[in-house]
């Protein structure tokens, strides 16, 4: 018998590429400030000492190829775009040797922001939810499995706005490891499969602005399509 008082919402799933399966998502956890050029842009200064996080709801969730409405409630909204891992193995206190083993694969994301109210919480030191999680905020495009993508190394990251390249860098920019990062943070979580980390952006950062379209790119990965309506 079912006894929820409403139809319980299905869980985000991310289509894998060359798989009629699809990877369910459980949480997403986002890594600030891990290329150092676009600290430097946004002001801030690198620290070297550990990772930092932010959390977005797996409701936030946003395929490619989709059309979106301008995000309410804010007047400058980022593309922030990023290498996303997707857990597939439970990870709690494992070191950098033995982090890859919990990695099913990689997809293209952008972390939209709203920039201005993240602006405005970091001003009164309050929480980035406003900012960071809405609807639509967690871009992805499918999914490619590790094995098919191979080490991670200087593959290039870009987004181009409207067919002009925004953001370009090599994924050895990165502050942090992929492996260093889910070491770190599965000193703080008990890892499960479905958890998303998306790793950072690189410098470029710019506003969204109604009637563009968004293409994100990596090396060895389905490319992400996004539109913003009118
Ligand atoms: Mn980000």
């Amino acid at each position: 018998m079912n006894t929820s008082i409403f139809t319980p919402p299905e869980i985000p799933t991310v289509p894998i590429k060359g798989s009629p399966l699809t990877y369910p998502v459980r949480r997403i956890f986002c890594v600030g400030r891990n290329y150092a050029a676009h600290a430097a842009e946004m002001g801030n200064e690198v620290d070297r000492e550990a990772p930092f996080y932010f959390t977005k709801s797996a409701f936030a969730l946003c395929p490619s190829g989709s059309s979106i409405p301008m995000p309410p409630g804010t007047q400058d909204c980022h593309f922030e775009m990023e290498f996303v891992v997707a857990l597939g193995a439970a990870a709690f206190e494992v070191d950098e040797n033995s982090a890859m083993q919990a990695v099913f694969g990689y997809a293209c994301g952008i972390d939209l922001t709203r920039r201005d109210l993240q602006a405005a919480a970091k001003e009164k030191r309050r929480p980035w939810d406003l900012g960071k999680d809405f609807e639509n905020a967690a871009l992805i495009a499918p999914l490619t499995q590790a094995a098919d993508f191979g080490t991670i190394k200087d593959q290039a990251i870009r987004l181009l706005q409207n067919g002009e390249i925004r953001q370009e860098a090599r994924l050895s920019d990165m502050i942090w490891s992929v492996p260093a990062i889910i070491a770190h943070l599965s000193r703080y979580y008990h890892l499960e499969p479905g958890d998303l980390i998306y790793t950072g952006t690189p410098a470029g950062v710019g506003p969204v602005h109604a009637g563009d379209t968004l293409r994100g790119e990596i090396d060895g990965l389905a490319p992400l399509d996004l539109r913003v309506a009118l």
